[in-house]
């Protein structure tokens, strides 16, 4: 476990739900078991946009963490349709850039993603930067590289002083929403490399510091099985977290590993 952290289970929403009075009653489904177990797990829910608000009055005194799924790296402007990290700030505790559904369908380069990191930051938000490889790379063996360079590229605005603020989400891009889930030693090996390219390129402090979780069609049956690795802070969950019983067993799941297994490496 990273020096002085609780395990991490972040809930990313996608774009879902729709409504305003569903968003409500899945936040209301999750908090109790979040609350039974803050002092072992740390949780996180990232609704869309039009939801922070609502979320975020509904969450006060939970101690559940609330995110953002994205920010625009300029503070203000004529950038029509973009919502900057200093305006999340207000709001929120966190955000997620660089999700593999951003590279993919809204052409987000590696710059991009790192100066969306850095713009996280600097306006004071905790920040998990996703990576991960596609389907082509892993059959060819090529998932080291590919997430080196990804780690790499993405701290490229940040220091070592940034790096408790920093959370690295290990998402293989064929796992995500397919049932298809990692196996376990490779999610371990792969988030290993993470810390490892973190300790090389910002020092070993900062590889100590930051949290790395996986995801990738995680879900109550299977969280165990990542949360027990010893390279593994957390999980970010998609589908399953916008079901409330199944992201609740897994809040208790998680308190449990860590709860009885010493997970440091
Ligand atoms: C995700 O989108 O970050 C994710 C992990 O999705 P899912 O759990 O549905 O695979």
């Amino acid at each position: 476990m990273a020096e002085g952290t609780r395990p991490l289970l972040a809930a990313n929403w996608k774009m879902n739900p729709v409504t305003a009075a569903e968003a409500a009653d899945l936040v209301r489904g999750v908090t109790e078991a979040a609350r039974q177990h803050q002092d072992r797990v740390e949780v996180a829910l990232f609704p869309p946009f039009p939801w922070l608000l609502g979320v975020a009055e509904l969450l006060e005194e939970t101690g559940v963490g609330l995110g953002a799924q994205d920010c625009y790296w300029e503070e203000k402007g004529a950038f029509t349709g973009a919502v900057s990290a200093q305006m999340l700030a207000g709001w929120c505790q966190w955000v997620i850039v660089g999700h593999s559904e951003r590279r993919a369908y809204f052409h987000e380069s590696d710059e991009d993603v790192a100066r969306k990191a850095a713009a996280g930051v600097a306006a004071g938000l905790d920040v998990i930067v996703c990576v991960g490889e596609l389907d082509e790379h892993y059959e060819r063996g090529h998932t080291e590289p590919v997430v080196t360079a990804q780690v790499k590229a993405a701290l490229a605005h940040l220091s070592a002083d940034d790096s408790s603020h920093l959370v690295i989400a290990y998402e293989p891009v064929w796992a995500i929403g397919t049932g298809k889930n990692a196996e376990p030693e490779h999610a371990y090996n792969t988030m290993r490399t993470i810390r490892r390219v973190v300790a090389d390129t910002l020092g070993d402090g900062a590889a100590r510091r930051i949290r790395v979780l996986y995801g990738g069609s995680v879900n109550a049956a299977n969280v165990e099985s990542y949360t027990a690795l010893p390279t593994c802070d957390g999980c970010l969950g998609g589908g399953a977290s916008l079901k409330a019983d199944e992201f609740s067993k897994m809040v208790g799941t998680v308190a449990e590993v860590y709860g009885h297994t010493p997970a440091s490496p």
